[in-house]
């Protein structure tokens, strides 16, 4: 039985912060989830993407922990061949995180008193803001803040918290990522083959959450797509017996001879569109969002989550191949 995440296990969203406004607009969803669509990535003219270590550690962790576990965690994403981001470790800076508007993409410790200030809860571990250029849509600037209240650790399963895995996780949202509803539920929580982008954490003593999935890489690739690796998409609608549209369904691709799981989210008109997949025979599987978490979790608009339908498997396969894009529409069992 999956168990309910408990408070203190939750992972802030990433906030958005925007020059103009605060948008809580309905997001265009796609995969694994891309936030606010294809076109929320990296201002062109500012890549590759630098970001800078706040100049302040923890009463667990030295600034130069903190430097060596946020270059660790950038370096995480940047492995992936599939992305063609680069990212760049810039230094020590005296800005803080969320010192909006200052063009220093800072990752770091924020202090209780700022924490309170900016009303982020004591329950948030750590969260990550960006700042859109105006008329434009994409990112001009992001900042990662960790809460200094836990016990933070640079060593593995230690039983405190992974500072690692934790900025893996917002590394992912730096990149313009959401959140991903691939994850493995043991009776003793999230279990390995989890994305790192799922909404709550691995849990305290944990550090499955360094390592990405096919599901982190696709999300990562499907924003900043690498030239040399050509990969085809799966897409369509979600549908009831009566041809009433699904609404942000969740639909997972499996290509059982690779091992590979790739999520994706319908949007609100139950259209899906599952791309960066390399050739393949995919089985098709519909879900609605876990009964326990909410719609915020997935930046859904509240309350416009359809949850009342069966786990659908689809019977035949989804075939890719050259590259190309594959139209399965999809009925759901009641
Ligand atoms: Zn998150």
């Amino acid at each position: 039985m999956p168990r309910s995440p408990a408070p203190s296990l939750r992972w802030r969203a990433g906030a958005v912060v925007l020059a103009v406004a605060m948008s809580l607009a309905t997001p265009t969803v796609s995969g694994y989830q891309l936030v606010r669509g294809p076109e929320f990535v990296w201002a062109p003219e500012l890549r590759p993407v630098g970001y800078w270590v706040a100049n302040a550690g923890s009463h667990w962790l030295t600034v130069d922990q903190v430097v060596a576990e946020t270059r660790a965690a950038f370096d995480t994403w940047q492995a992936s061949e599939a992305m063609g981001l680069e990212l760049s470790y810039r230094g020590k800076t005296n800005q803080r995180p969320f010192d909006f508007f200052d063009a220093t993409n800072t990752v770091g410790f924020s202090t209780p008193e700022r924490m309170a200030q900016l009303g982020l809860s004591q329950v948030t571990l750590a969260v990550t803001s960006w700042v859109s250029a105006i008329g434009r849509g994409v990112i001009a600037e992001a900042d990662i803040l960790v809460n200094p209240v836990y016990t933070w650790t640079d060593i593995p399963d230690s039983g405190f918290w992974d500072l690692r895995a934790t900025l893996v996780h917002e590394a992912g949202h730096f990149l313009g990522l959401g959140h991903s509803g691939v994850g493995r539920v043991g009776d003793h929580g999230l279990v390995a083959g989890s994305s790192v982008m799922w909404p709550y954490t691995f849990g305290r003593g944990s550090s499955l959450g360094r390592m990405l999935t096919a599901d982190d890489v696709t999300g990562a690739a499907v924003l900043y797509p690498s030239p040399e690796a050509p990969t085809g998409s799966i897409r369509g609608a979600i549908h009831r017996d009566s041809g009433e549209r699904v609404r942000y369904a969740h639909v997972v691709a499996y290509e059982p001879l690779r091992d590979h799981t790739v999520g994706a989210w319908a949007d609100g008109e139950g259209n899906y569109e599952i791309a960066g997949l390399p050739d393949g025979r995919y089985l098709l599987r519909v879900n609605p969002i876990p009964a326990h978490h909410g719609d915020g979790a997935y930046f859904f608009p509240y309350g416009q989550t359809d949850r009342d339908f069966s786990v659908t498997v689809v019977a035949q396969f989804a075939l890719i191949s050259g590259g190309q894009a594959t139209e399965i529409n999809i009925e759901v069992l009641p």
